[in-house]
């Protein structure tokens, strides 16, 4: 499918992702139109500051047909982002918003018949659960375990730590929080309403990622933006578990790179992806290469305070991806460097502070 030259949505186009596909597609030559609703827990300040010029900017949310309508009018293609990934208490505001929203997109064009001829959407890592272990799928690790400091999931064969392998697309799918559900669902949805209606239709199951533009006042975003506003504000950041929890952290541009592949490449049509970097790194490890590029010598804390339903690795397998061409091209190193260069321009960096003390008081949580 060519993109250059041609008219796309991109919804969630404020956000971190969105904004940076934004950027490339109006650089591409394309006329972009953006959907985003401007949630307040993301985008505090109300509009987006990097939103591009040329970009048709409309707010509004994919719950709603008539916004959805004049979004879609005229559009070749969509990258479909947006997506409700805030705290809320509630199961049902993540099923609404990144399910039911999804569906809605399918069902305005099918309903207005408007010419869409492919849309790529964002899944998320989350769908898999705890992912691949050698010998066996663990089961989510008790809370009996974790008050003994026994981090790693047990075989229930053997009865040894079972040793985590990179989760391929094949991978046993258990999404266990109502966000991780909500993705799932959404990702089924489109795949099989794409296929019903003949437009090709890709998900891509994103790796933690993070970047520039990344919100700071999102305590859910990522632990990178929690840990550099501890870190500039002398603080150290505290690590659930003994901090030793493998994840696959990737840059915003590479998750751009993936998505433009994709949209281009007829062998992704109505297919699933992993998209990340492939490589297994520690929270603590991010803590260190924060603290590094940020210039500060404190150390990271952990006392082996956790959270009942959090995984312990998971790292993705991306021969898939890989296998139409996809490198990534940001080391993690390179990227928490670019990350750190912005969030220095950010300023008002106490206000983020207190921002995150607030919830750290509300919640009982610790910052990661
Ligand atoms: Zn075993």
């Amino acid at each position: 499918m060519r993109i250059s030259g041609r008219t796309i949505l991109v919804t969630g186009g404020a956000g971190l992702i969105g904004s940076h596909l934004a950027d490339a597609l109006v650089a591409l030559g394309c006329r972009v139109k953006v959907l985003d609703s401007l949630e307040s827990y993301t985008h505090p300040a109300g509009i987006s500051e990097w939103i591009p010029k040329e970009v048709e900017f409309l707010s509004g949310n994919i719950l709603d047909r008539e916004a959805l309508e004049i979004a879609l009018r005229d559009v070749d293609l969509v990258f479909h982002q947006a997506a409700f990934t805030g705290f809320h208490p509630e199961a049902a505001p993540y099923l609404e918003m990144n399910a039911i929203g999804t569906a809605r997109i399918f069902d305005v064009v099918a309903e207005k018949r408007f010419p869409v001829q492919k849309i790529v959407l964002a899944s998320s890592l989350s769908v898999y659960g705890e992912g691949k272990y050698k010998c066996e799928y663990p089961a989510m690790r008790s809370l009996e375990r974790l008050k003994r400091h026994e981090w790693e999931p047990i075989c229930t064969v053997c009865a040894q730590s079972l040793q985590w392998q990179p989760t391929d697309e094949e991978s046993s799918k258990a999404p266990f929080t109502p966000y991780a559900v909500s993705k799932y669902a959404a990702e089924m949805l489109a795949l099989s309403m794409g296929k019903r209606l003949g437009i090709p239709t890709v998900a891509l199951r994103y790796a933690v990622t993070y970047g520039p533009r990344q919100s700071v006042f999102n305590p859910y975003s990522t632990v990178i933006t929690t840990f550099a506003t501890l870190l500039v504000n002398g603080r150290s950041p505290v690590l659930y578990e003994d901090g030793r929890q493998r994840r696959d952290w990737t840059f915003v541009e590479d998750i751009v790179q993936a998505n433009l592949l994709v949209m281009k490449d007829e062998r992704s049509d109505y297919r699933s992806f992993n998209v990340g970097t492939g490589e297994a790194t520690t929270v603590r490890e991010v803590a260190e290469l924060l603290a590094n590029a940020i210039g500060c010598s404190v150390e990271p804390i952990a006392r082996g305070e956790f959270r009942s339903g959090d995984i312990r690795n998971l790292v993705l397998d991306i021969s898939g991806l890989r296998s139409l061409g996809f490198e990534p091209r940001v080391s993690l190193e390179a990227g928490i460097r670019r990350f750190v260069g912005w969030f220095r321009t950010l300023g008002k960096v106490e206000q983020h502070y207190s921002i995150l003390e607030e919830h750290m008081r509300r919640t009982g949580e610790l910052l990661s």
